[in-house]
């Protein structure tokens, strides 16, 4: 195939048919798919996890989940509480202790119990209560009779009536330290308790007790009436889920590894300046299944030794971003559009049209070739406003033209970011969309996770003083080393000029503003060094992305789809992208008639597609075209 001829990218609206799309599943509407009963067969994709989730819950192991948000780890923690048995649950109650009013003691009973037990306490407090007023009334009135009738003291009988009276009702008030406290009621759980710990600070976590400003003097709050149970309390029996699990303090991390290791956990108040911290119950059982989750670098972050705790006494797993794209798996994502409209009970139904539409996002999103996006929470949010925007319109299905028109509502920060960049830019003028200028290429970078921007590179190359050095602006210093010494070593033999005599100064304009990944830059800098090198204007309705290798050959990079349609909407003609990428690339519709896809793979092509023609262009591919053929041949030998 020869580089120039247009290639147009592999639609994303032809080729299949709407039941293709949905795996050769033939529906109306999503209301005619089958939704299983248990969270855990609701989870699509991630087998590896559900099987070890299966196998902990049966065997009461923690696990950890490690991998990208919105794959579904809070949803198989949430499974896992459906599958702990119900039967084991315990209520707890805190009871006053007349020993010591700051060490209440902590009793167990099975669920359900609790409730009555605080209401059989409460009973006999109120009888109790009852027959303390009515002694109290029969002594007001004897010393009253008393004083009146044989006495003749009436002022002093009043007197020692209402002594009587206000030394019983200030004792009264401590009946309520005989009635305890059901601090943990599981008597209507469906299912075993399931707690989201993320974020907590200490006192939601660990449990607390309460302030008392009137701890002195006799209006005081029993302390067990302060007790509050944390998270690990009332995950017991259940599962205690915490993501992000390396943003919990040190401190924490510890306390809870105490509580995993011990299977109990006192309770005491958390802020030291507060009366609670004189507080401490006796052991509050803290039997739970422990969930942490996080991505790659939060490992790195945790606690070493609560890493180490859950994975002796459980599993770690990783969750996967994508899943193989075939006809089983499509028949899924329709049931995941089905569960999502079930999930949140107010959007319309979708029909078939607009399930596939959703099947060919999650493609899209994927950014692989042959594989569907499992970032389900976004696509979702997707699935959600599309829904909206048919509720709006009082619609009774939600269509295709329905979930396009959302998935133009629903863009990411990020590209609503790389939007404003790009209209900063036009304002500046960094963007330069025509003519040729020598030693400038319109490269293509991702900002974010799918954001396409066009991030221009100039480089200049003059005599060096000492040996050749390579001066990068900003923080893709790096990236330009490495482009630069594969380029030398594909253009040395060839090239005029030695580039180790020379210094190379590249610039990349407008990366300063940060969030721009400049890993797929090194084809760029190497065509700007090239072109600067050889005095070859570059044309600037080109742009390109790839990664270059130490013999010329251009290696597949990631985010092509959003870096072309970036290059489109700036007005841009031409993408040179990495023939192995080709398949990765689904751009939509609006933008395929606008640009020319080139998929390359050597240098040689990067430079005959994006250099202006004329003699030295010539002459210098035809250097290169030697050297590639040699290469390839080298390579075929070993
Ligand atoms: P995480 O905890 O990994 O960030 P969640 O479990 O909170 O992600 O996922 C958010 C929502 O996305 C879930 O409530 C569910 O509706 C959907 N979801 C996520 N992963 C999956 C999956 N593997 N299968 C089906 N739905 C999923």
């Amino acid at each position: 195939v020869s580089a120039g001829s247009p290639r147009p990218p592999v639609p994303s609206d032809g080729g299949e048919t709407t039941v293709e799309l949905l795996g050769g599943l033939d529906i109306e509407t999503t209301d005619d798919v089958e939704i299983p009963e248990r969270l855990v067969d609701q989870v699509i994709g991630q087998d590896d996890a559900r099987d070890v989730v299966l196998k902990a819950a049966s065997q009461r192991r923690h696990v950890m989940m490690i991998g990208s948000p919105g794959t579904g780890k809070s949803m198989l923690a949430k499974a896992m509480s459906q599958l702990l048995p119900r039967e084991e649950l315990q209520d707890v109650l805190v009871y006053h202790n007349p020993d010591d009013g700051n060490e209440p003691t902590i009793r167990t009973v099975p669920a359900g119990q609790g409730r009555q037990v605080v209401e059989e306490h409460r009973e006999q407090a109120k009888k109790r209560g009852h027959l303390r007023s009515m002694v109290m009334w029969v002594a007001v009135v004897a010393v009253l009779v008393y004083a009146f009738l044989f006495a003749g003291e009436p002022l002093l009988g009043i007197l020692a009536a209402l002594v009587v009276f206000y030394v019983f009702r200030s004792s009264a008030g401590n009946q309520r330290a005989n009635v305890p406290k059901l601090l943990i009621d599981n008597a209507h759980r469906d299912t075993a308790p399931f707690e989201d710990a993320t974020g907590a600070h200490a006192g939601a976590l660990l449990g607390d007790v309460r302030h008392d400003p009137y701890q002195s003097g006799g209006l005081a709050t029993p302390s067990h009436d302060r007790v509050e149970a944390g998270a690990i309390h009332k995950a017991s029996g259940g599962v205690l889920f915490v993501d992000e699990i390396n943003t919990l303090g040190v401190r924490s991390q510890q306390k809870l590894m105490t509580a995993i290791q011990e299977g109990e956990f006192a309770i005491t108040g958390q802020s030291e300046q507060s009366s609670g911290a004189m507080v401490r119950t006796d052991p509050v059982p803290t039997d739970f299944v422990m969930m942490a989750a996080g991505n790659v670098d939060a490992m790195e972050n945790m606690h070493p030794a609560l890493r180490s705790r859950i994975k002796g006494y459980g599993y770690e797993v990783y969750m996967d971003d994508t899943i193989a794209d075939t006809p089983d798996v499509r028949r899924k994502y329709a049931r995941f559009v089905a569960q999502e409209v079930a999930r949140d009970g107010r959007l319309p139904p979708f029909d078939a049209e607009a399930v596939a539409e959703v099947v060919l996002e999650a493609r899209r999103r994927a950014g692989r070739k042959g594989h569907l996006t499992l970032a389900f929470r976004n696509l979702g949010g997707l699935v959600r406003v599309a829904g909206d925007v048919a509720r709006a319109e009082d619609a009774p299905v939600t269509t295709r033209d329905h979930v396009l028109r959302a998935k133009r509502r629903a863009r990411s920060i990020e590209q609503q970011l790389a939007d404003e960049f790009i209209e900063r830019r036009r304002d500046y003028d960094l963007s330069l969309v025509d003519g040729g200028v020598v030693g400038r290429v319109n490269g293509l970078a991702v900002m974010g996770e799918d954001s396409g921007v066009v991030l221009p590179v100039m480089a200049e190359v003059t005599p060096a003083q000492g040996s050749g050095e390579v001066i990068a602006t900003g923080m893709l210093q790096e990236v330009a080393s490495e482009a630069v010494q594969n380029v030398s070593a594909v253009v040395k033999k060839h090239a005029r000029v030695d580039l180790d005599e020379m210094d190379v100064h590249v610039q990349f304009l407008g990366a300063g503003e940060g969030g721009v990944d400049g890993d797929s830059a090194s084809v760029t800098v190497a065509a700007a060094v090239v072109s600067a090198l050889e005095g070859i204007p570059v044309d600037q309705s080109v742009a390109m992305t790839g990664s270059l290798s130490v013999r010329g050959d251009v290696l597949p990079v990631g985010g092509v789809t959003y870096k072309i349609e970036a290059a489109a909407k700036a007005g841009l003609k031409t993408v040179v992208v990495p023939a192995a990428n080709e398949r990765d690339v689904l751009v939509e519709a609006e933008y395929r008639d606008r640009i020319r896809v080139v998929p390359v793979s050597h240098i040689g092509e990067v430079l005959d597609v994006a250099l202006v023609d004329d003699v030295e262009k010539g002459s210098l591919l035809d250097r290169l075209s030697t050297y590639a053929v040699g290469s390839g041949s080298d390579r075929d030998r070993n």
